[in-house]
């Protein structure tokens, strides 16, 4: 219980920072730059937090392995907002 109520704190921190849809749909940027979307469920969210939001992860855009960050959208031109939303990583989290 006390692990549940503390995944469910770091998504509301999250989210409060601006974070939008942590926990579920994010918009992530690889090392190259690539945006996409993906999901980021609580689990590994709350590891992401743990080691400085970072996560190693198929990037479908440059179609290589790389360590991706979630991004802010609002710092994101509608340009890129699109094409992140446009390009999704596989159904799994
Ligand atoms: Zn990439």
């Amino acid at each position: 219980m006390a692990v549940a109520a503390s995944l469910f704190a770091m998504t509301l921190v999250a989210r409060k920072r601006g974070y939008e849809g942590m926990g579920g749909n994010t918009v992530v940027r690889c090392r190259s730059g690539h945006l996409f979307t993906t999901i980021w469920v609580p689990g590994i969210s709350f590891k992401a937090l743990r080691l400085g939001w970072w996560r190693f992860q198929y990037c479908p855009v440059g179609k290589h392995w790389t360590i991706v960050v979630p991004v802010k959208v609002a710092t994101l031109s509608d340009e890129e907002r699109e094409a992140a939303k446009e390009t999704r990583d596989i159904r799994l989290p």
